[in-house]
C-alpha cells in the first residue's frame, strides 16, 4: 500500500511518515502543492491513498484534489487541515475528499480513517488484502508490506482466485477450470508447482504459509490472515 503525503509542515509530514511506515505503508511525500499536484497526477496508479494538507504553498489542498478527480474518481483523497468550521470541511469533501481530519490529531485516528477508506475500497472487487499482502485487480499488482512483488501472470490469476474466494476452499478441479482453462480431466500437479512459486514469493521465511493445503482437495487461504 502507498500512500502520497502532501504536506509543508516538516514536523508534522515526518510523523506522519514514520507511523505510516512502522504499520507497513509506503510513503511518498512531497513539501509543496506544486510538487505534490504533480506527484499525484503523473503517477496516480501508483498510490492507494492520498493525505493532501489544505493549506500549502503553490497550489492549496483544494486545487489539488479537483484535478486529482479529473483523473481519478476512486483514489482515497483525506484532507489534513487546521481549518475548523463546518463550512470548511464541506468546502473540501464538495471538492473531491473522502473524509477529512482536523490538526492536531492522533496518529490513531488518522491510521483508523485511512483503513476505513482501504476497506471501502477493496468492497469495489479492486484490491484483495491478506494480511501485509494486497492484490488490486485493476492495476494488476501485487505488493507485500507496501514494496511491489513481480508475479508471471499465471501466478497473479492464481493467487487472485484464492483471494476472491478467501474462507473458503478452493478444490483443484475448480482452479483448473478457473485458472488454466481446461476443462477436461488433467493432471493438476501444475497447480502444486505454482502455488510453490507464490509461497516462495510471498510467505514470511520459517512462518506458516499464507496458504493453507487441503490435502486431495485444493488450497485455502484463511479469512483471518
Ligand atoms: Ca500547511
Amino acid at each position: 500500500m502507498r500512500i502520497l503525503l502532501v504536506e509543508d509542515e516538516t514536523s508534522i509530514a515526518n510523523f506522519i511518515r514514520e507511523g505510516l511506515e512502522e504499520e507497513g505503508f509506503s510513503v511518498d511525500a512531497a513539501a509543496n502543492g506544486k510538487t505534490g499536484m504533480q506527484m499525484a497526477i503523473d503517477n496516480l496508479d501508483a498510490y492507494d491513498l492520498i493525505l493532501l494538507d489544505w493549506m500549502l504553498p503553490g497550489l492549496n489542498g483544494i486545487e489539488i484534489c479537483r484535478a486529482i478527480r479529473k483523473v481519478s474518481s476512486d483514489i482515497p483523497v483525506i484532507f489534513l487541515t487546521a481549518k475548523d468550521t463546518a463550512d470548511d470541511a464541506v468546502f473540501g469533501l464538495e471538492a473531491g475528499a473522502n473524509d477529512y481530519i482536523r490538526k492536531p490529531f492522533a496518529f490513531e485516528e488518522l491510521l483508523a480513517r485511512i483503513r476505513v477508506l482501504m476497506r471501502n475500497r477493496q468492497g469495489d472487487g479492486l484490491v484483495f488484502v491478506c494480511g501485509d499482502i494486497a492484490l488490486d485487480v485493476d492495476s494488476h499488482r501485487v505488493t507485500k508490506n507496501g514494496k511491489a512483488v513481480e508475479l508471471t501472470q499465471k501466478e497473479f490469476s492464481l493467487l487472485e482466485f484464492l483471494l476472491r474466494n478467501k474462507g473458503k476452499v478452493s478444490r483443484r478441479t475448480r482452479i483448473i477450470e478457473k485458472v488454466w482453462d481446461i476443462h477436461f480431466d488433467y493432471d493438476s500437479s501444475v497447480i502444486d508447482v505454482y502455488i510453490n512459486f507464490l509461497r516462495k514469493k510471498l510467505d514470511e521465511p520459517g512462518a506458516e504459509s499464507f496458504i493453507e493445503t487441503i490435502r486431495g482437495i485444493g488450497y485455502r487461504i484463511n479469512n483471518e490472515s
